[in-house]
Formats: structure tokens, C-alpha cells, sequence
């Protein structure tokens, strides 16, 4: 079965992308179903890559393999967990928890695999993807004797792909939180009811890097989830940090961890609208030396962009206006399409208009175990800029 594309494919940059879109193919042959596997061939003939199909979703072909000697079976998948996992044992320090497969830029589209200790949780996002999961976990079953592999599918993306949302456990058993240790401290992973896979595994490297500015000032962490950054600032020796959330499921959580790494004493949770409880400190008079600002993904399509920036520029205005000179700002965006250069202007509008200036300590992404594909720009979403504001 094969796919033709039109001649002169798009866009050059794009051939090493592994989405192939509907309007990219001038002719099917062979009559695959959804799900099946197919060559891709450029308008002469030639190889491009083989992949898997679904002509309900706009990303006709995602592809596996380059190589057109490969056989997508059990032994691809093997091999392509295995360097998965071999490419975690490198680049991964000072946890057990870690994304072991990111989808696209593990060369397996569609399929997520997170390890929280002795336990993964999977998501499989694409139709074809859908199809291997019984061997993605059996493959995985024997490298890593988890205790339990619990789904998490329960995730909207599938609708797109013409799949159901759902979740449960795959394998063996497992609990709804997961002890695991990042750093030296300890956290539960939400597995169950949790976002994500329970846990912002990606901004793991971040909180380490944030961690020393905390040090001995009054630290402000909003959008806090379960505490992952709050947690981090205490233990490295904040005085007080105030960490702020709309979720009360989250903040339990949060409390939880904070007594469980005994610095519940110099972390104080509030149930709030970040937006207006920026607003309220900033009333009240209140300082901090350090404040971060991790916010949910404020546009998950184009259209949108205008909005999302306007929530950028409006937290990280109010957050300027509690940092005295010298004082820290944390700032991420984890919207794919509000890209650097965008949520740079961003904050450098707001500093513009809380009129103060930035110093650029440190731009960072998401940690290693989140790779990103140079070809496929939507691997690479979430930014993390450290400034000194004067
Ligand atoms: N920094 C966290 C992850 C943050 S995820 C970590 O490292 O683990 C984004 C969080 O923002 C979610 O917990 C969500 O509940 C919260 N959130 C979304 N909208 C909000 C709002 N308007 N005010 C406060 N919190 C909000």
C-alpha cells in the first residue's frame, strides 16, 4: 500500500517532518484501512518513509521509519524502546520518574510512555498508535518487570483520531498516587486523576535551575499544581512561599508533599484565580523576591494567539510589580504556538509598561527527557526564561 505525493512537496524543511497531510498526497493505492501501515513515495517513486494511516484525522500519515528496509513489527517497536530508554539512561539525573518515550521525537508518533518508579502510565494518541498498544505494553512488561502500566487515553486529542477517551489499568496493579523521588525530595504522581500523566515531568530540570534564587528570599509560585516548583524553593531554603492555584484537588496534594519533605512550615496554599490574586497582592503592598509564573497552556490553536498573549503580558505585569529591584522572575508559556521570540516580546512589553528592566539569566526548554525534533518545530513547546528585574 502506498501513498504518492503531489511534486515538490511544500515546503523543503518539512521533509524530515514526520506528519504528511492530507493535501501532501496526490494518490493512495492499495485501499489501506485506518490504522494500516503504508510507504510514502514522492511524486518520482522514490522512498520517503513508511508510516501509519488515518484518513479521518487532518495528519493523513505520521511516519515510523526512514529506512525502507525496516519492518514495522514487534522487533521495530523493540528497538525503538529500547533506545528510548537507553537515551534516558544518559541524559537523566537525580529522579525516577522521567518520560521515557515522547512520541514524534522517539520516533514513535503518537505514543507516550511516562515512569513514575516502578510504575509507567502510557498514552496512545493516534489510531495507528492505538493499534500496537497491547505490544507497546507486552514490550514493555519485559525490559522493565513494571508493577503496574496504567493508561491514561482519557486525553482530547484522541477525538480528532476518531478514538474514545479513557483510562484505567493495562498491567498489573496500580495505586492513584505514585510515590517517586525527584532531586532528593518526595512527591506522588497523580496518576489517576492527575493532569498529564499525574506529574509536569517536563519542567523537572527547571525547578532544579529555579531552586538557588530561592534561597533565603519570599518566594511567590503561581500556578502551582501539586507543588513541584514550591517544593523545590522551600528545600532550598526560602523563607515563605506562597503558592497559588484554582485547583483544591491539586493544592491538597500540594500540602501533602510540603509535610511529606518537612517544609510545610514555610508554605502557605491558597485556592485562587492567579490573575486576581496577582492583583490583590499587588494592593495589599506585598514583595517578593522571587516569583514564577507556570500557567496551564493559554491557547492550544492559532486563532487564539492574541488572546494567550494578553494573559501573558497581564500575569507577568502584575508579577513585575512585585519584585523590588534585583528581585527574580520565573516565566513559562507552554502554548506550542506562542513561539520564543513571541512570549519574549511579550514579557519585554509588560517590563516596558511596569516600566522596569529585565536581565536575561537563563532561556530554558523542557528537560532532555522531552526531546524535540529540529524538523517538527511542535516538539519544542514549552519555554522557561529566568530574568533579574532592575
Ligand atoms: N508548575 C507546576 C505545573 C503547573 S500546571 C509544576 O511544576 O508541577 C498549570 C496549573 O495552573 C494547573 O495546576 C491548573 O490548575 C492551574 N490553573 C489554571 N488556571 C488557573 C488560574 N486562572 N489561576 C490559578 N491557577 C490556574
Amino acid at each position: 500500500m502506498k501513498a504518492r505525493l503531489v511534486p515538490g512537496r511544500p515546503r523543503d524543511e518539512r521533509r524530515l517532518h514526520p506528519w504528511i497531510y492530507h493535501g501532501e498526497i496526490a494518490e493512495i493505492t492499495g485501499n489501506p484501512a485506518p490504522g494500516d501501515i503504508l510507504d510514502v513515495i514522492d511524486a518520482r517513486g522514490r522512498f520517503v518513509g513508511r508510516g501509519y494511516w488515518n484518513p479521518a484525522s487532518q495528519i493523513a500519515v505520521r511516519i515510523l521509519t526512514r529506512d525502507e528496509g525496516v519492518a514495522i513489527d514487534r522487533e521495530f517497536f523493540r528497538r525503538r524502546l529500547e533506545a528510548a530508554l537507553a537515551y534516558r539512561v544518559l541524559v537523566v539525573e537525580d529522579t525516577n520518574a522521567f518520560r521515557l518515550v515522547n512520541a514524534e521525537a522517539d520516533f514513535l508518533p503518537g505514543l507516550i510512555v511516562d515512569r513514575y518508579a516502578g510504575h509507567l502510565v502510557i498514552q496512545t494518541l493516534t489510531l495507528g498508535m492505538e493499534r500496537y498498544k497491547e505490544t507497546v505494553v507486552d514490550l514493555l512488561v519485559e525490559m522493565l518487570s513494571p508493577a503496574g502500566i496504567y493508561e491514561r487515553n482519557d486525553v482530547g486529542v484522541r477525538e480528532l483520531e476518531g478514538l474514545p477517551l479513557t483510562k484505567g489499568v493495562l498491567y498489573g496493579t496500580c495505586p492513584e498516587e505514585v510515590p517517586f523521588v525527584e532531586h532528593g525530595l518526595s512527591f506522588w504522581a497523580d496518576i489517576v486523576n492527575g493532569q498529564k500523566t499525574g506529574f509536569f515531568l517536563d519542567q523537572r530540570e527547571n525547578r532544579r535551575a529555579v531552586a538557588p534564587y530561592a534561597r533565603g528570599g519570599r518566594v511567590l509560585d503561581c500556578f502551582c499544581y501539586t507543588g513541584g516548583f514550591t517544593i523545590h524553593a522551600a528545600a532550598a531554603g526560602a523563607v515563605e512561599v506562597v503558592a497559588v492555584d484554582v485547583s483544591a484537588h491539586a493544592l491538597r496534594l500540594a500540602s501533602r508533599q510540603a509535610t511529606a519533605n518537612a517544609v510545610a512550615g514555610r508554605c502557605r496554599f491558597v485556592e485562587a484565580n492567579a490573575f486576581d490574586y496577582l492583583r490583590t497582592l499587588a494592593k495589599a503592598g506585598e514583595c517578593f523576591d522571587l516569583v514564577i509564573l507556570d500557567p496551564p497552556s493559554f491557547t492550544k490553536a492559532k486563532e487564539a494567539v492574541p488572546g494567550a498573549l494578553r494573559g501573558y503580558k497581564e500575569i507577568n505585569l502584575r508579577a513585575l510589580k512585585l519584585l523590588p529591584p534585583g528581585g527574580y522572575l520565573v516565566t513559562c508559556s507552554c502554548s506550542y504556538h506562542v513561539t520564543e521570540d513571541l512570549f519574549l516580546a511579550v514579557v519585554a512589553a509588560a517590563a516596558h509598561d511596569a516600566r522596569r528592566e529585565l536581565r536575561l539569566v537563563e532561556l530554558r526548554r523542557q528537560a532532555k527527557d522531552h526531546p524535540m525534533l529540529l524538523a517538527a518545530p511542535e516538539t519544542y513547546y514549552l519555554k522557561c526564561a529566568i530574568f533579574q528585574v532592575f
